[in-house]
């Protein structure tokens, strides 16, 4: 189905070809032509606007349909009529081993060894089990320190474990936030922050790229000072897995966790991931909330009194698992094996770059500046995401973009969220993209 030996070759030659970007539909389309990745948008829906297809950025929110997904759904449906329980051991893939496939892959894309990575749950209920493994706050050690503006289901997460435990979010949840009158978060703020609260930090816990800015944390940095002072590191990756370059293993992480709905593309709601340290995962005395599907396998259906651990990040699941999200699930990480995480990163950082040039240029032909980009220019601080803060006419461009078959993101007061994604995003998606804020602008 995938060509991945013409893609090879052709990613040498884009490698080597290091080319100045041009605002016109020819360059646009020419960066098309040489793209090895191209073939994949075939692979995917592309919703409509008026008979054309839409130019989709909003990726990062919820990633489109692989046109395989209900073959791979259809299976498990058939073998479900065809076998009723029996499917557990006899379906094509059987249901009661399904979610050991996924190791293979997710390990490539959130870099981590097999046995630190499992399928579970939704995004929330995962980020509340991991708390309950490594947020057991003393009273002296009970601070959470966060990114201000985190995702309001983290921050509720967070302010309601502190309230659990009996300690006063106000008191234990410390938010570091940008300097005045920046966006961004600096790496030194966060480090001296902790620092600061040194022996009282219980966890650091990050998103792996913020959900408005775009901005991608150093992960390592904060892992290391967060270990610094005694304190665990998790990371809530709902928008750097599948987008940007992870070594969760290498790092140190202790844990981490992520939503499929996003880059991931494993449909809305789908299965959810978790990743615990191996130093961790393989320790199955330490405290969480335990389910039948978490224990050792080969006794499990003895179905006896007292739960013992699996003692892999297998060992925190509760539920037998959704089998028809994980079809979904699976239909997409094939293609992502298929299209490759270098030749996806190469791509997606020539995208954003496109994306940025254009931005400049529409800035560059107006007598005052229309946008600032409040993700980093640097790119190994940023995603596919590109967050634009409208100086002028933010909410008339935006609607503008809409009528005219952009799907983008409004978030209140002017920020503009755009997300080209190098699985089914093209650089004349970007060209169009920048044409139709151009044209309203003129
Ligand atoms: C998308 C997102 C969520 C959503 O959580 P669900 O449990 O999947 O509804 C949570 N946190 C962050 C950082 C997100 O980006």
């Amino acid at each position: 189905m995938f060509d991945v030996k013409e893609l090879q070759t052709s990613n040498l030659e884009l490698q080597i070809i290091n080319m100045s970007f041009q605002n016109n539909l020819e360059f646009a389309r020419d960066l098309d032509a040489k793209d090895v990745l191209k073939s994949f948008r075939q692979h995917f829906f592309i919703p409509q606007h008026e008979g054309k297809d839409c130019v989709y950025f909003t990726g990062n929110s919820l990633g489109l349909q692989a046109k395989t997904t209900s073959e791979y759904v259809q299976q498990e449906l058939d073998d479900w009529a065809r076998l009723g329980v029996e499917g557990h051991f006899q379906a094509k893939n059987p249901w009661m081993p399904y979610h050991e496939i996924f190791p293979k892959q997710l390990s490539k894309i959130v870099g981590c060894r097999e046995n630190e990575v499992v399928v579970m749950n939704s995004l929330t209920v995962n980020l509340h089990l991991l708390m309950v493994t490594f947020y057991r706050p003393t009273k002296q050690r009970y601070k959470i320190i966060c990114e201000a503006k985190a995702f309001p289901s983290d921050q509720y997460a967070f302010e309601t474990q502190a309230k659990y435990h009996g300690f006063d979010p106000a008191d234990a949840v410390i938010e570091v936030a940008p300097r005045e009158g920046e966006y961004i978060l600096r790496t030194e703020d966060i480090i001296s922050t902790i620092q600061q609260h040194n022996d009282s930090v219980a966890v650091v816990l990050f998103g792996g790229i913020n959900y408005y800015t775009g901005q991608l944390f150093d992960m390592k940095a904060i892992t290391a000072a967060a270990h610094a002072v005694g304190a665990y590191a998790g990371f809530d990756l709902a928008h750097a897995a599948g987008n940007v370059e992870l070594h969760l293993h290498d790092w140190q992480v202790d844990f981490a966790c992520w939503c499929s709905y996003k880059y991931l593309n494993s449909s809305p709601g789908g299965i959810a991931g978790a990743y615990i340290h191996e130093k961790h995962a393989a320790d199955t005395t330490l405290p969480r909330f335990a389910g039948w599907w978490g224990y050792k396998k080969d006794t499990r259906f003895k179905m006896e009194k007292g739960f013992e651990a699996i003692p892999t990040a297998e060992g925190w699941q509760l539920s037998n698992a959704p089998v028809l999200l994980m079809a979904a699930h699976k239909a997409s990480l094939d293609i992502f094996e298929a299209a490759g995480m270098d030749r996806l990163h190469t791509k997606r950082k020539r995208l954003a770059a496109y994306l940025h040039f254009i931005l400049h240029d529409i800035n560059d032909r107006q007598p005052e500046k229309v946008i600032e980009i409040i993700t980093p220019a640097d790119e190994k601080e940023r995603g596919c995401q590109v967050s634009m803060l409208m100086l002028q006419r933010g909410k008339e461009i935006f609607d503008a973009l809409t009528k005219q078959g952009v799907v983008a993101d409004w978030r209140e007061p002017n920020v503009i969220r755009v997300a080209p994604v190098p699985l089914y995003n093209s650089f004349e998606d970007i060209y169009r993209f920048g044409e139709i804020i151009r044209s309203i602008l003129k």
